[in-house]
């Protein structure tokens, strides 16, 4: 075994909650820990600790990355009625991760991780599709009314000299729901800003949606401001770099995505972002094989899973059933967080490191050694389907040859 590496600044760790607490635990105990002397301000962020402290434990986490500037995350549970009750909660605490992209701002990219025996669903596919989608407001940073009987329900806007402009939203004549959501300028800017320099740095075309012939002031907002920004400050570039911007509207995206080869950064509001990761992470295999990571205009990075904490998993483990659940994202979120800490703190065998614990995940799952949920679409058939150690040390095994 050689030397273990080195760190300076510590990673903010920020720990989570079920099946994907257990996988932190052992990516870090057989992958990590070997080969690192591991620097880390840990943040516990179960459940139980965020209740425990009102949910400061949360914004401590976030403050933490704003200082040191890296942080990598683990899953954690965004409670529910059925939550609260499971963990006898004082109050259904907000999802962190709503939380942390609130303090941080910036954009949540997330890129399919591709190995050569799993073929994405959609078979035009060829390249990775990587999502840049808005961290900021809208329907995550709400505030919504059930209206009980009839009424007027109305928007209205005081400016700071007192003056209301008012409109009605909708006379109510029976029961209903109303919601108000928002967002800023500047946090738009800064996601068309960090849509078109991560497209630069990756030398990829970049496509933007939204649904601007019905939301006229809203969703036009968005547009205007990507193409302001674009015709001021990106446009030279991209003709350079041979790469394009392509607006258009949301339905008219999701249709041509479909039919495309891939390879572009597909920029989306926080909702449509949502839940267009999802559905690509699927189509490209698994939740479990896609990385995520939230850049902040000021520079902070935040690595993390895009799968949830495979609560059903979870309920199993605790049975005592070994599973077979995928920790690649979890893996790919750590090497994600050790190689920019590497490049901010000129540490290269922190990113050289990075890169062979990626190509070790990599050769597993070509050698045909793989979880349950890769197994269903491997081509040719899986080798060996394994358990959650299993694979985890097989993924140790390779990546000890590389030292
Ligand atoms: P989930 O944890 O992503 O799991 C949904 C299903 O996807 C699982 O039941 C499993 O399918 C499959 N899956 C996801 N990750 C997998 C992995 N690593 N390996 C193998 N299969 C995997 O979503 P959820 O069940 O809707 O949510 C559970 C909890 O996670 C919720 O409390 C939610 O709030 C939270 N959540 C957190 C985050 C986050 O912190 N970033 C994101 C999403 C959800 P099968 O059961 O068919 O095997
Ligand atoms: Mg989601």
């Amino acid at each position: 075994m050689p030397d273990k590496i080195q760190m300076n600044t510590p990673l903010v760790e920020i720990d989570g909650d079920e099946m994907a607490r257990v996988m932190w635990g052992m990516v870090k105990e057989r992958l990590l820990l070997p080969y690192i002397d591991l620097k880390t301000e840990y943040y516990d962020l179960a459940l139980q600790k965020r209740d425990e402290t009102e949910d400061q434990i949360t914004i401590e986490a976030a403050e933490a990355i704003t200082r040191y500037g890296v942080g990598v995350k683990c899953a954690t549970i965004t409670p529910n009625a059925a939550r609260v009750k499971e963990y006898n909660l004082k109050q259904e605490w907000k999802s962190p991760n709503a939380t942390i992209r609130a303090i941080l701002d910036g954009t949540v990219f997330r890129k399919p991780i591709l190995v050569k025996n799993i073929k994405p669903a959609v078979k035009n596919w060829k390249k990775p599709i990587i999502v840049g989608r808005h961290a900021y407001g809208d329907v995550y940073k709400n505030v919504e009314y059930r209206v009980e009987g009839p009424g007027n329900a109305e928007l209205i806007f005081t400016n700071e000299r007192g003056e209301e402009v008012r409109q009605t939203i909708q006379k109510f004549n029976g029961p209903g729901i109303i919601q108000g959501i928002h967002n800023l300028d500047a946090s738009i800017k800064s996601f068309a800003e960090a849509c078109f320099s991560y497209a630069l740095d990756q030398k990829v075309d970049l496509w933007f949606a939204t649904k601007d012939t019905i939301s006229k002031t809203y969703d036009n907002n968005f547009k205007g401001i990507f193409e302001e920004i674009y015709e001021a400050k990106y446009k030279e570039r991209f003709e350079k770099a041979g790469i394009t911007y392509f607006y258009t509207l949301i339905d008219d995206a999701v249709a041509r995505i479909i039919n495309s080869e891939g390879g572009m950064l597909w920029a989306l509001k926080n909702y449509d972002g949502d839940v267009m990761s999802d559905m690509l992470a699927s189509a490209f295999g698994s939740l479990a094989m896609m990385t995520s990571v939230l850049v902040s205009p000021n520079g902070y990075f935040e690595y993390e899973s895009a799968h949830g904490t495979v609560q059903k998993h979870y309920a199993r483990y605790l049975g005592g059933e070994k599973t077979s659940t995928n920790p690649v994202a979890v893996i790919f979120a750590w090497t994600g967080a050790l190689r920019k800490r590497g490049e901010l703190d000129t540490i290269p065998g922190l990113e050289v490191f990075a890169d062979k614990l990626e190509a070790a995940v990599v050769k597993t799952i070509e050698d045909g050694i793989m979880t349950g949920d890769l197994a269903k679409l491997a081509e040719p058939p899986a080798a060996k389907i394994v358990y959650t150690e299993e694979f985890i040390d097989e993924v140790a095994s390779r990546l000890g040859e590389e030292f």
